[in-house]
């Protein structure tokens, strides 16, 4: 058995084809004095020479005399400690695989008709050959795939372009009226007619309202309080009583050069509350006149006084002061 040579006295075997493959990212060798060389033929080395080889032809021609080669220590670190360099050519090498796969079939794919053209003139031509053709023709699978959903989309694409268009056309129909549901709200009380019209609707909605909060006054027995009839407030009472006919009342009578509405104008505002009470409800029994009489009352101490008022102004449902 012949003597294994230094390593450092033996040639690095990827000198030789690092210039060759630029593409390759093979560095190239070490050339500094002090470093390790490592036996080409050593087995971890070995191992990745012959996966190597793959990739570079030339190496296959160096498998005989791995003795007489070394690696050195930038290729040593490169290709023999780590795997990314022998991936990194495997990963390229399959990309050019799909990529020469791909060429192949546009090319089937070309020459279709040709091949096809083919066999229907040349009838002399065996059937097998022929068949193999046509099969090696027949587009793939995934393709065909492809183009049914191109085909759904262009469709649906459609269908969509069609609906948007109803969509734009019921738009255009929906704002001419709105903005002719704007003109008749905004002229809606143009004149008296309509305000006759309007007043009457709201009139109906709260009739029933007005007698139900009437009701509920006449049943309050409170209210006959000789205290409370003696502090009666036309303000204070107002708030209690139907918030429609109170604000309609001083909204029509409002005058513009008056800042508020007080005083006299607040008490006459009562009494037509008051007054239309009592002809919405026959059994009211009159607040200002019950007030009235209070006040008389508290002057003369006279049962005579409140029966003349009684009969001066109908005052049936009112039968004493309570003390
Ligand atoms: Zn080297």
């Amino acid at each position: 058995m012949a003597t294994l040579k230094p390593a450092k006295n033996l040639p690095c075997i990827f000198n030789s084809i690092v210039n060759k493959y630029p593409e390759s990212q093979l560095v190239q060798c070490e050339i500094k004095e002090n470093q390790r060389w490592r036996h080409a033929s050593a087995e971890t080395a070995m191992n990745k020479i012959i996966n190597l080889a793959e990739y570079f032809p030339e190496l296959n021609l160096s498998f005989d005399f791995l003795t007489n080669y070394s690696i050195c220590e930038k290729h040593y670190n490169q290709i023999v400690v780590r795997d990314s360099f022998l991936n990194q050519l495997k990963k390229v090498n399959n990309l050019d695989s799909e990529e020469s796969e791909r060429k192949r079939i546009k090319l089937s794919d070309n020459n279709n008709s040709k091949l096809q053209t083919f066999c229907d003139f040349g009838v002399q031509v065996s059937l097998p050959v022929c068949d193999f053709e046509v099969q090696v023709s027949l587009p793939d699978p995934e393709n065909e795939n492809l183009l049914n959903q191109i085909n759904k989309l262009k469709q649906l694409n459609k269908q969509l372009l069609s609906d948007n268009r109803e969509l734009l056309f019921e738009k255009k129909q929906l704002l001419s009226e709105n903005e002719i549901l704007k003109k008749k709200l905004n002229s809606r009380f143009d004149n008296q007619q309509d305000h006759v019209k309007a007043i009457i609707i709201i009139a109906k909605k709260e009739r029933d309202d007005l007698y139900s909060n009437i009701t509920n006054l006449i049943k309050d027995h409170e209210r006959f309080q000789l205290d409370s009839l003696l502090k009666f407030s036309p303000s204070q009472w107002l708030i209690k009583q139907n918030p429609v006919l109170v604000n309609f009342i001083k909204t029509l009578t409002y005058n513009e050069n008056e800042n508020q509405y007080d005083g006299e104008k607040l008490f006459k505002c009562a009494v037509v509350v008051d007054i239309i009470y009592g002809i919405r409800h026959l059994k009211y029994v009159s607040a200002i006149n019950l007030a009235a009489s209070a006040i008389k009352y508290s002057i003369a101490r006279s049962k005579l006084i409140i029966d003349i008022d009684n009969h001066f102004i109908n005052f049936s449902g009112y039968i004493k002061f309570i003390k």
